[in-house]
């Protein structure tokens, strides 16, 4: 194995406190670290890793397709993205489809539709209301779109045109729109923030208040979608369609790939206004593909659903066990409010029994393995979390 010293870390640019761990290699709910420790990971990548580590239906439609064709220029048309843009057109009931190569990326796009949009039929208006606690990216604009109170006067001048109103609360909505409003724009469940969850009655008088004014809704359904709560898309739950929707995380099984979804008369961007080097790069599109359709096999999202209640029931009894809070989610986006534990210690032990979990915040465990774990791992994780708890 190769060994790594202080000096191996020396030109990663600092952006965060990481572990000296580098890992090698990945398979399933696994990981393997540069000394041959293997690790269970509920964390996947933060959420990335539907079908878990390297998994073969990707691995095979990457190998495919970088033999053939890896870039055409984003000028062309190409074959997987023009199957990925139908697949997800198809099963989201929005028609239009821009592939994107981050989550961020995806929500500027949005952003930017939602503008032209109003600029071309609402009056010039450009304002998004957006969800205190809400988490939407890391360039400028979704840096300002995001309600993380860590962020207030960082990079400023922010990007102008984000009014916050507090989740679930359909008057400070109401209240918030006006002349300049073009679109309010939230995730279904705010992961970040802790995994908290948009009520689905809310979400439905949301989408009945953005039509009786005329305004669109945008949800960011980039840790939602792609089977995550058991459903293909978060929205599905709710029986309301958003007008604009976008996607990253699961959607490339691991690799970079994101998309700006539509509905067909929304779409008024003109020649030039998006667009990127990389966007619909049929290499990330095969990957995409091979998610999709893994997603659809008969009988997948139910089991994701059935897992997901399992886990939580199981998360249930250990916090009742060891007096901690709440579980919230659905499906396979879970979190467990720690109480007097700092989530964070958890996390620390958790590393050092090779089980990755993730804490957005101090009081806050989330869990958010493969789509594809098995009740063996859950069982594992459920067991030494139990340990540790009762450790701490
Ligand atoms: C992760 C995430 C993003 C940002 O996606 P990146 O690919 O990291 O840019 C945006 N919105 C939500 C809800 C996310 O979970």
């Amino acid at each position: 194995m190769m060994q790594y010293d202080d000096s191996a870390f020396d030109a990663w640019m600092f952006t965060a406190h990481r572990p000296p761990l580098v890992f090698v290699e990945g398979r399933g709910s696994w990981l393997t670290d540069q000394d041959g420790g293997r690790f269970l990971d509920f964390v996947q990548g933060w959420a990335v890793n539907c079908l878990g580590h390297s998994p073969q239906v990707v691995v095979d439609a990457i190998a495919r397709q970088a033999a053939k064709l890896i870039n055409p220029s984003p000028g062309f048309y190409n074959a997987p993205a023009l199957r990925l843009t139908r697949l997800i057109a198809r099963h989201s009931g929005l028609q239009r489809v821009f592939l994107a190569n981050s989550g961020a990326e995806a929500n500027e796009g949005a952003i930017k539709l939602a503008r032209k949009w109003g600029e071309k039929y609402r009056q010039g208006a450009y304002e998004i209301i957006t969800m205190e606690h809400g988490f939407h990216g890391r360039t400028l604009a979704t840096m300002a779109a995001s309600g993380k109170p860590q962020w207030r006067g960082l990079f400023e001048p922010k990007v102008p045109g984000f009014p916050k109103v507090p989740l679930n609360d359909l008057a400070a909505v109401e209240a918030a729109i006006g002349a300049a409003t073009v679109a309010v724009m939230l995730e279904p469940i705010q992961g970040e923030a802790g995994v908290v969850p948009a009520e689905d009655s809310y979400l439905r008088a949301l989408r009945a208040l953005a039509r009786e004014h005329g305004i669109l809704l945008v949800f960011d359904e980039i840790q939602t979608g792609m089977g995550r709560t058991g459903k293909l898309f978060g929205f599905q739950h709710t029986g309301v369609t958003p007008d604009i929707m976008t996607l990253g995380k699961g959607l490339g099984g691991g690799t970079p790939l994101a998309a700006l979804v539509a509905r067909e008369d929304v779409c008024c961007f003109d020649a030039g206004d998006q667009g990127g080097t990389f966007n619909g790069n049929p290499l990330m599109a095969a990957a995409g593909c091979a998610v999709m359709e893994a997603l659809q096999q008969p009988g997948f999202l139910e089991q994701v659903a059935e897992k997901g209640d399992d886990l939580a029931n199981r998360l249930q009894r250990l916090s009742r066990r060891h007096h901690l809070g709440e579980i919230r989610g659905r499906g396979l986006l879970l979190a467990m409010e720690t109480g007097a534990i700092d989530a964070s210690q958890v996390v620390e032990a958790a590393l050092r029994r090779k089980l990755l979990l993730n804490a957005p915040r101090p009081g806050i465990l989330r869990f958010m393995p493969a789509l594809t774990v098995s009740q063996e791992e859950i069982t594992h994780m459920i067991g030494l979390l139990d340990e540790i708890l009762g450790s701490l």
